[in-house]
């Protein structure tokens, strides 16, 4: 046995008499980034670089640029080309049989392996992927975020993060700015995406509605929350796993434009406060995931000042805080300040309008207390990418700061550690927005937001509106999505959808052709993923639709609504031109043919295949809660509409007067 001293050479092999494990441990060094400097090779850029060659062989092999349906659009292998390239569902067969291997494996191995995880799945940024916001992230990004997983920056302080710390300060700063904070002030901290920083909102709401107390006592308190029956769902997970139950979220209704009806909120807002009900928090939605509807954020902060005024409430305690959920809305700031009567960058006039009253509408979120923002959304940053900012950096810190811990030193003047949900915070999530702010500039930003609503007219003013069986039924909304319906050959589908819109004798159509929509997108999906099943040489996009878009616009109340659904493309990818466009409604009118011709291949029961205890989640019921929304307000639990919500009785009533109004 030789010395404990003894057991490694002076270049790090393991001596010849060595334990197995201090060899093993020699070996081991080799798979971990050096610390000292290097002049010859350095193994591990030469492992990244054989990485990434694994990861690009995924990458299909075709005339892409110049013809986006001639590659698929999901990642291949080498050796999947050339057959028919079936991706089928995901494969997790046999993985509760795994177990921890005896012995080490090279790196190399272990990357080859891990690329072929990747098989099969969508390829953001092929330009026929359009299914959800889910946009490309941008290699500045993606770098810097790698970059970080080198030197492991942890975020929870100075200490452990040095600099790195700069990238959550300064994006925090640059946003302030644009939002019209004092930078002074705010302060932004990253956390796991728009419901992590939802999850923030809701907790600095209520503790700052309850007091600080309620961090020892626990949450005792039925305080409300209020969102638009649009807001997402991640209110749910909010106000459950904060402890207030989900009883106590409040669903206001939305108007004609999607937004949160204030005659409605200021009737619960009233109601609330006369029987002494507190409210935690409104959360104003900047931008909802499909119709990108957009709350009135100024008229809250009106309502919020009138009945909980400042003089009653001097340090805030007990008054509704407002949290902006602007984690798709938020990058329409970086048009602050942009020149829209020199529009520099050439925007046409219908799209400058509709940035510009983006532009609007999102600026009023200086009056947010807290807002969320997404760099993983509408951003095109890695996953995931978000950010939480609060107006008063200190006054949430005088609500929700700790004593720390035995084993922390505060070494350096920023401790975030003190007052995050997280303990360990990587620097992945403010690095890699840091690196696309600097990246995108405001130019950038705006190009591309803006180019996507120059796509989007030419897809809904052009393509579709030349195709006389398709109407977009979503023309009033200036987001990302496009929404439409295709009909049977022969019929005019403005003149039909008006008719099942507005008149409930046509409801049997309505129903028909909902099944149409929901038909062509399981079939665009059936030949996405079994390319060979689909006529002619080229792939099919991967796109979606919604069962839920909105409710018919029926006159008499009394009878029951139908639904509309649609067939619905998310456009966020770079990649995506104006000739993509006329490929995807030519596709899609593919798809609609064979449906009509009766030509479709049998359906598929293939999502997967699920071992227990997965496979037994299905059988699982999720639990009831019983409503505790206002009585007027709308239930909670179907709606989760994309588009115009399901309205209460009482709703659907106040549009109908506003509409007579008009
Ligand atoms: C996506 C989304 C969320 C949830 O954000 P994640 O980043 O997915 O956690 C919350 N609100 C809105 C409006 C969203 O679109």
């Amino acid at each position: 046995m030789p010395s404990r001293s003894s057991l490694w050479n002076k270049d790090g092999s393991a001596k010849g008499d060595a334990p197995r494990w201090a060899s093993l441990r020699a070996n081991m060094r080799e798979a971990f980034p050096t610390y000292y400097y290097t002049t010859g090779s350095d193994p591990f850029a030469d492992m990244v670089g054989e990485a990434i060659g694994y990861l690009n062989k995924l990458k299909p092999v075709g005339t892409a640029e110049s013809d986006p349906s001639s590659t698929p659009g999901y990642l291949i292998g080498d050796q999947i080309i050339g057959e028919p390239g079936n991706i089928s569902s995901p494969d997790y067969s046999g993985v509760t049989g795994v177990k921890l291997g005896d012995e080490m494996l090279p790196v190399k191995d272990v990357l080859e392996q891990a690329a072929q995880l990747f098989i099969g799945m969508p390829a953001w940024n092929h330009p026929l992927v359009m299914p959800n916001v889910i946009p490309q992230a941008n290699t500045a990004a993606i770098i810097t975020a790698m970059m970080t997983n080198v030197f492991s920056p942890n975020i929870i302080e100075g200490e452990y993060a040095w600099d790195v710390e700069r990238t959550e300060m300064e994006t925090s700063a640059i946003l302030a700015d644009l939002i019209g904070w004092d930078p002074n002030v705010a302060g932004g901290l990253f956390t796991f995406g728009g419901s992590g920083c939802y999850f923030y909102g809701i907790k600095y709401a209520l503790t700052n509605c309850l007091g600080d107390k309620s961090r020892c006592t626990g949450i005792r308190t039925d305080a409300k929350i209020l969102m638009s029956q649009q807001g997402h769902y991640c209110k749910q997970n909010s106000s459950d796993w904060t402890g207030l139950g989900m009883n106590n979220y409040v669903e206001i209704d939305t108007d004609e434009n999607n937004a949160m009806d204030m005659e409605h909120l200021t009737e619960v807002v009233t109601n609330l406060k006369e029987a002494k009900v507190p409210i935690a928090a409104i959360v104003c939605t900047m931008g909802t995931t499909d119709a990108f509807a957009l709350d009135p954020i100024e008229e809250v902060r009106e309502l919020v000042d009138r009945l909980y005024p400042l003089s009653e409430y001097p340090d805030g305690a007990g008054r509704p805080l407002i949290y902006a959920d602007a984690v798709i809305g938020w990058s329409w700031l970086t048009f602050k300040g942009y020149d829209f009567d020199a529009n520099t960058l050439g925007f046409a006039d219908d799209v400058k309008q509709e940035i510009q009253a983006n532009y609007n509408a999102i600026s009023k979120m200086v009056h947010a207390d807290a807002i969320g923002c997404d760099f993983h959304k509408t951003g095109w940053s890695t996953y995931n990418c978000s950010v939480v900012m609060v107006k008063k950096l200190n006054h949430f810190q005088e609500l929700m700061s700790r004593p720390g811990s035995a084993y922390l030193q505060a070494r350096t003047c920023y401790n975030p550690g003190l007052y995050t949900l997280e303990v360990s915070r990587t620097g992945a999530y403010s690095m890699a927005a840091w690196a696309t702010l600097k990246f995108m500039g405001a130019e950038g930003f705006r190009s591309i937001l803006g180019g996507i609503l120059e796509i989007q007219h030419y897809f809904r003013d052009e393509a579709i509106a030349k195709e006389t069986t398709a109407v977009c039924v979503n023309d009033s909304d200036h987001g990302f999505v496009t929404l439409f319906r295709v009909y049977k050959k022969g019929v005019d589908a403005v003149t039909q959808y008006q008719r099942e819109l507005t008149d409930p004798a046509a409801k049997a159509e309505l129903e028909a052709n909902n099944k149409l929509q929901e038909d062509i997108a399981d079939l665009l999906w059936q030949w996405y993923r079994f390319p060979q099943e689909k006529p002619g040489d080229d792939y099919a996009p991967y796109i979606s639709y919604t069962s839920g878009f909105r409710p018919t616009d029926y006159e008499d109340e009394n009878i029951e609504p139908g639904f509309i659904y649609a067939v619905k493309s998310y456009p966020m990818n770079v990649n995506v031109t104006y000739e993509v466009m006329d490929d995807l409604l030519r596709l899609v009118l593919q798809a609609r043919d064979a449906i009509e011709a009766g030509t479709v291949p049998d359906a598929r029961d293939d999502a997967g295949n699920c071992p227990v205890p997965y496979s037994k989640f299905k059988d699982i019921r999720p639990v009831e809660c019983g409503s505790n929304a206002t009585e007027e307000a709308s239930a909670t639990s179907d709606n989760l509409l994309s588009g115009i919500g399901r309205q209460s009785k009482k709703g659907l009533k106040r549009l109908k007067k506003r509409r007579r109004k008009k």
